[in-house]
């Protein structure tokens, strides 16, 4: 009796393991036809195919449907640094009128610095967030009084201002200097996250470092400008934050999160999910 139920064990304990790799096999092959990136748990990138994979159809979908915004008509770092500052926590429609109206009031830097602080908040509002004007007046004036009235062109020099973390340092980098310059916002997050890393939350501090790395890694040499702005409008408006257009997503033969819905995101949440990209507070 005893030997009989030793060998039902055994052949039970043969038939999980066969159903799983029946499982695995079942989950693998798709996306080693499909191109399709395994969920990265080592930090390690997606590899050459999968990028190029990732950059082409970024860049096909901008060329078609990128937005037409008033700081993509300009190279100014100065005007780049303004737009970077209002958008912080501030959305782009809020945005794009109160852009216009500072910088026909404040057209250049040394405009900015020569403003009294009290004037440059009472323009800034109703935008919110006002520590930010009175920072953005400190940077001008000490641009003006240390520069030359230039902004740093490094990464790192950027930083030492105040109010300027790694993602505006990065967008005045790319956008204004022209630079191949990671950046990393929330719709970035978003983005990367769900097609290489699947689904859950992208703010968790490990994921952080590893979207940096990946942000940085996905540039296609000196196309950065394009690049960039492609990644923030593609994340703005295809893959947003609740009704992400997966059914006709150009990435869904690569997207690990594919199809991607708010029940399977909560299953794997391990944390919550709002914008910790702060820089106003650097
Ligand atoms: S398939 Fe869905 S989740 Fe993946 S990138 Fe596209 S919209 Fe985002």
């Amino acid at each position: 009796m005893g030997l009989l139920l030793s060998f039902q064990s055994l052949a039970m304990t043969k038939q999980s393991e066969t159903r799983n790799e029946i499982d695995f096999w079942l989950k693998t092959i798709p996306q080693l036809i499909t191109l399709r990136p395994m969920p990265s748990k080592d930090g390690h990138f997606p590899d050459p195919a999968v990028r190029r994979g990732f950059q082409q159809r970024l860049l096909r979908w901008y060329a078609r449907y990128r937005r037409d915004l008033p700081w993509r008509k300009t190279s100014d770092p100065y005007k780049i640094l303004v737009s970077e500052v209002m958008l912080q926590q501030t959305q782009v429609d809020r945005v794009i009128p109160k852009y216009k109206e500072f910088l026909r009031k404040y057209p250049s830097i040394e405009e900015l610095a020569g403003a009294s602080v009290r004037d440059v908040e009472a323009t800034w509002r109703p935008l919110g967030y006002n520590i930010r004007p009175v920072r953005l007046h400190a940077i001008a004036k000490e641009a003006v009084r240390r520069r030359g009235g230039k902004l740093p062109d490094s990464l790192e020099e950027l930083q030492t201002l105040k109010g300027v973390g790694r993602y505006t340092a990065g967008a005045v980098m790319s956008f204004a200097f022209r630079k191949d310059a990671a950046i990393l916002d929330t719709n970035v997050m978003r983005l990367l996250h769900r097609v290489f890393l699947g689904p859950g939350d992208p703010k968790r501090s490990k994921a952080t470092k590893r979207l940096w790395d990946l942000s940085a890694a996905l540039i296609p040499k000196g196309r950065g400008y394009d690049f960039n702005q492609a990644l923030m409008d593609f994340g703005a408006m295809v893959c947003t934050a609740r009704l992400p257009a997966c059914p006709t997503c150009p990435m869904r033969q690569i997207c690990v999160s594919y199809p991607w819905t708010p029940d399977r995101n909560s299953r794997n949440r391990t944390g919550r999910s709002r914008r910790s990209v702060k820089e106003g507070s650097s």
